[in-house]
Formats: structure tokens, C-alpha cells, sequence
């Protein structure tokens, strides 16, 4: 499992971001991904962005 994932940070133009947690759930796996330029992050659910978490 990657520790890195290549994506353009919003905020600050970054383009890697490294896992912040990981969690286990019935549904799959729920990573956070978190800029190391800036405090933006995001979630992933099986690899797929998710906002409504
Ligand atoms: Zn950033």
C-alpha cells in the first residue's frame, strides 16, 4: 500500500500527498491524505475522493 499519492493540492499547488490514517470500515478502506505545504487534506474511500465523511 502506497504511502504517497500524486495530486494537486488546491491550496498551495503541492503535488504529493503523503497518508495521514488509514481505518478499516465494512465498506473498505478509509485513508486520509494530507499536504505536507499546507494543512489542506482529503479522504478516500477504496481510492475513490470523498467529501461526506
Ligand atoms: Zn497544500
Amino acid at each position: 500500500m502506497s504511502m504517497e499519492l500524486e495530486a494537486t493540492c488546491p491550496d498551495c499547488g503541492e503535488q504529493t500527498f503523503y497518508r495521514a490514517a488509514s481505518t478499516t470500515l465494512h465498506l473498505g478502506e478509509k485513508v486520509k491524505w494530507h499536504c505536507p505545504s499546507c494543512d489542506y487534506g482529503f479522504v478516500q474511500i477504496n481510492g475513490i475522493d470523498s467529501s461526506a465523511v
